[in-house]
């Protein structure tokens, strides 16, 4: 069966092309896909136009379309087997964590579902004046294009979709075209729940055929893109000569700051997953560590000692903790990016290479990697590397510790580890990032905002804001008693 889906059908790349998947775990061939172009992405955007324009979808009640995001997390959690399989033959990543997305996955329908189905969010305005019916109201943007990477894949794509849906657009995804199948089973899930035909369209294929041709078109009205700083930079460039909205999820250089009254195993352990989680391919990944002076040497050998035992392996490896890079390019330029911070001056305390181990030869493996002794000067403090590579950087005080933090480009996440809580609240409130943590790493959940300041980003996905970004506001005013004005007379 062809893997595109366009108005309500399977549909074979128009030129026939197609893409080899194999698990960056081991190599092995996981399937081929179709690998659509500029015509697949053209006639994918025709199919939602008119679903939006002709369609019943924009138009369906928000308490029905919550119902069907509602059916689409239950056949989430049905098919959580299946779907994290998939996941974790296109990315390599640990079944467990796959897993843990899918719940996850479900739990972003379901919030959205139930924000629709709670009822609309109108709102009638008090003009004060006799006679007038004023009320604003929130409609679907459009058409939509949503654009995902390769780390999270179906769980971005949910990020979009479920919200895109909740608010009555139409869309056109773009997954990465390396991690496509679970975009593939979510097609299959939309049309199972009875999304009419056109108003979720699935097209395959790389950004610079696909993608872009997306971000083109003056028939899409918004572009939702998750993904690299230039490549965003790229999208907000394209999608300017036609004014579309856009929302931009992009990288991040968090920090993750620790002071010496911080609860020390803790604080250690929760370092280690904030950086080597996903072998630090998460936006959120606190690959940058600043350390109070007193603490630093203690606190940098204890992680170093147990950063050296994170054992690696692929999906099905029950004793793995982490997993490979996505690809073979992508490893190179984990490796070059430690090349530069020891050109620069950082002192590699562990990793610093492929693993040895013959059994992990034909995956795109990295070892958990800490350069220490950075300063702000070095390039690797400032640039995202996007793999298991932590740089440490030694403060003072409170003050110095805010000024590096937020010495970045980026404003995503960060977090602070103390046990005095007034001084953990004000650093939260001096931190430049759309997501502080308090004595933690990484929780999220689909109520609360999540997005970037500075260059991490445009716009929130989840929460309110996520719906937000899928609705334009109308001012309907109704005069009830039209009488002349004479404003010319
Ligand atoms: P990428 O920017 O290379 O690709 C992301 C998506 O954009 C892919 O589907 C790709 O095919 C497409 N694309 C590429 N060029 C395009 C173009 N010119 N026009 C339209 N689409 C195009 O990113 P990636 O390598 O897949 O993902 C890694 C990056 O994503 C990291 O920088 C990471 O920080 C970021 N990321 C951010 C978040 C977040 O929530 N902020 C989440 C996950 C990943």
């Amino acid at each position: 069966m062809p893997d595109q889906f366009i108005g309500g059908r399977w549909t074979a790349a128009a030129d026939g092309q197609r893409r080899e998947i194999r698990c960056p775990a081991d190599g092995t061939l996981v399937a081929t896909v179709d690998e659509g172009g500029p015509k697949d992405a053209a006639a994918a955007v025709g199919a939602a136009r008119s679903a939006y324009d002709d369609g019943p979808w924009p138009g369906t009640p928000a308490a029905e379309r919550g119902a069907l995001l509602l059916r689409v997390a239950d056949l989430l959690v049905r098919d959580t087997e299946a779907l994290a399989r998939a996941e974790s033959l296109d990315t390599g990543k640990r079944l467990v964590e796959s897993v843990y997305d899918m719940g996850d996955i479900a739990n972003c329908f379901r919030y959205f579902g139930n924000l629709a189905a709670s009822g609309g969010t109108d709102r009638v305005v008090d003009t004060g004046q006799p006679g007038i019916e004023s009320v604003v109201r929130h409609e679907p943007v459009g058409v939509c294009a949503l654009i995902t990477p390769w780390n999270y894949p179906l769980l971005q794509t949910a990020w979009k979709v479920a919200p895109a849906l909740a608010a009555g657009n139409t869309f056109v995804l773009k997954p990465s075209e390396l991690t496509p199948h679970t975009a593939i089973h979510l097609m299959r899930l939309l049309a199972e729940a009875g999304l009419p035909d056109g108003a979720a369209n699935l097209t395959l294929g790389t950004g610079p055929l696909v993608g872009a041709p997306l971000t083109e078109d003056p028939r899409v009205d918004l572009v939702s893109f998750t993904g690299g700083l230039i490549t965003g930079r790229r999208i907000m460039a394209a999608a300017a000569p036609t004014v579309k909205k856009i929302a931009l999820e992009l990288g991040g250089k968090n920090p993750n700051i620790v002071f010496s009254d911080a609860e020390f195993d803790t604080a250690v352990d929760h370092a280690l997953t904030a950086v080597f989680l996903h072998s630090g391919q998460v936006c959120s990944a606190g690959a940058r560590l600043l350390v109070q002076n007193d603490l630093h040497d203690r606190f940098v050998d204890e992680l170093v000692a147990r950063a050296r035992r994170i054992p690696l392996g692929g999906p099905f490896d029950e004793h793995a903790r982490t997993g490979p890079l996505i690809s073979a390019a992508h490893r190179a330029k984990i490796a070059a990016y430690v090349e530069t911070g020891l050109a620069e001056g950082a002192v590699l305390r562990c990793g610093g290479g492929p693993p040895q181990d013959p059994a992990l030869r034909d995956g795109f493996y990295y070892l958990p990697t800490v350069l220490d002794e950075c300063t702000p000067d070095m390039s690797v403090i400032h640039d995202e590397s996007f793999g298991p590579v932590l740089t440490v950087e030694r403060f003072r005080d409170e003050d110095e510790a805010v000024r590096l933090a937020n010495d970045t480009v980026y404003g995503l996440a960060g977090a602070v580890w103390t046990e005095d809580a007034e001084k953990a609240h004000r650093v939260a409130a001096r931190m430049r990032a759309g997501t502080v943590w308090i004595n933690d790493f990484h929780p999220y959940v689909p109520q609360a905002e999540w997005g970037g300041m500075k260059q991490s980003g445009v716009g929130r996905e989840l929460g309110p804001a996520g719906l937000a970004e899928y609705q334009e506001a109308k001012h309907v005013w109704r005069n009830t008693a039209p009488r002349p004005q004479r404003w010319f007379e």
